[in-house]
């Protein structure tokens, strides 16, 4: 095998055959013109009986289907934000976030989390961070790129402090709810009770629950005030996600068995990577609780390196090992990197096989003299 590819942020999944029949019919019947910004009525309300299914009340005037979860949370940022507004979110975090927030004049004020909360944000830290500029607080459970996934109870501490501490909005990317491990619950925010679901806009699509990543159909559901100006950016940026698409998520959501996925398939490929990364020298990590990523922390102390070397560590590692790893300091810090598990496992165990013996290479020439500073 050339080069594996650990580093894709797209699930091992089949497009579903109800969205490509759907998506033929469409194209057939001639359902092939601008629909409107807010997307097709019937797969408004689809998403808005699957949201019910988590505790979400939202009506089909409170949702916006754009085309994927990405310019969905940039849609619904342009409406919550302006220059100067600060965007709170947990470090390591998705890499789309910063550039969003960038690109429209905000501030990304990162939370750094560690191996001890199982990377996730307390209540205490998030009071801490939360000011008068303060205008969303980001989370995303489960999570890009460490696999949290907050409890119940942990959210509803999240949700107490936006409520009494703040007037931001939270804005909660749920895009990876259906890979849950180990029999937990992906709980959403917004299920906490009407107070904290005013104040929040849920994120989903069809992109890693149905392997659609480029069918490119995501969504925001939340308050109609912020939707409404959310569909106009939408409007002026795009005018509407495709039509054809948005007829096989439509397919997708209403026409395929609850686990297309395959999580128990999933949970034993997370089992077979944190495995062997937790074994790693120098690393540090958690094991996944969901979505379909293994975090890789660098421990720079450990692997005798400055704390800004990640980015040369990871392209020396990634390069000799053949493998392909997700890092470039997008995830909020170039300590941080990411193994998806989605693929094939024959593909799996030869990249994290090749990972190791890299690592150990690297460590018994010398190259890096774990420990002992070479690199600084
Ligand atoms: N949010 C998170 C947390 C993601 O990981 C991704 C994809 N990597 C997206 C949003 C974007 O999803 P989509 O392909 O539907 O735009």
């Amino acid at each position: 095998m050339d080069t594996i590819d650990l580093a894709t942020g797209v699930p091992d999944i089949d497009s579903p055959q109800s969205a490509a029949a759907a998506a033929v019919e469409a194209i057939s019947r001639g359902d092939t013109r601008y629909v409107g910004a807010a997307g097709i009525a019937p797969l408004r309300e689809a998403i808005s009986r699957s949201l019910r299914e988590r505790g979400l009340a939202y009506d089909p005037s409170q949702i916006m289907v754009a085309a994927g979860a990405k310019l969905s949370v940039f849609c619904v940022l342009s409406a919550l934000i302006k220059p100067g507004s600060n965007v709170v979110v947990p470090v390591p975090h998705y890499g789309g976030y910063r550039g969003h927030v960038e690109q429209l004049g905000g501030r990304l004020v990162g939370l750094t989390t560690t191996p001890d909360t199982g990377y996730k944000v307390t209540g205490a830290q998030l009071r801490d961070a939360l000011d008068d500029e303060t205008s969303v607080v980001l989370l995303n459970s489960p999570a890009n790129p460490s696999g949290a996934v907050y409890t119940a109870e942990e959210l509803a501490a999240l949700a107490d402090v936006v409520l009494n501490h703040s007037s931001a909005i939270v804005l909660s990317d749920e895009i990876y709810s259906r890979f849950v491990y180990d029999g937990l619950a992906a709980h959403s925010i917004g299920s906490l009770g009407p107070e904290i679901l005013a104040r929040t806009i849920t994120i989903d699509g069809v992109s890693k629950a149905y392997g659609m990543t480029g069918w490119r159909v995501g969504y925001a559901a939340g308050p109609k005030a912020v939707i409404d100006v959310a569909r106009r950016v939408h409007a002026s940026l795009c005018n509407c996600a495709s039509s054809i698409s948005q007829w096989a998520a439509l397919g997708a959501l209403t026409g395929t068995p609850q686990n297309h996925h395959d999580v128990r398939r999933h949970q034993q490929l997370r089992d077979l990577s944190n495995a062997v990364v937790e074994r790693w020298r120098g690393i540090r990590t958690v094991k996944p609780s969901g979505a379909i990523y293994q975090l890789i922390e660098l421990v720079p102390e450990e692997l005798g390196i400055a704390p800004g070397d990640g980015r040369s560590f990871f392209e020396t590692w990634a390069s000799r090992a053949r493998v392909s790893i997700a890092h470039n300091g997008r995830f909020g810090d170039p300590v941080f990197g990411r193994l998806t598990f989605s693929v094939p496992r024959p593909e799996l165990e030869e990249g994290l096989g090749r990972l190791s013996a890299a690592l150990e290479e690297l460590a018994d020439t010398n190259q890096l003299s774990f420990g002992k500073g070479t690199m600084r």
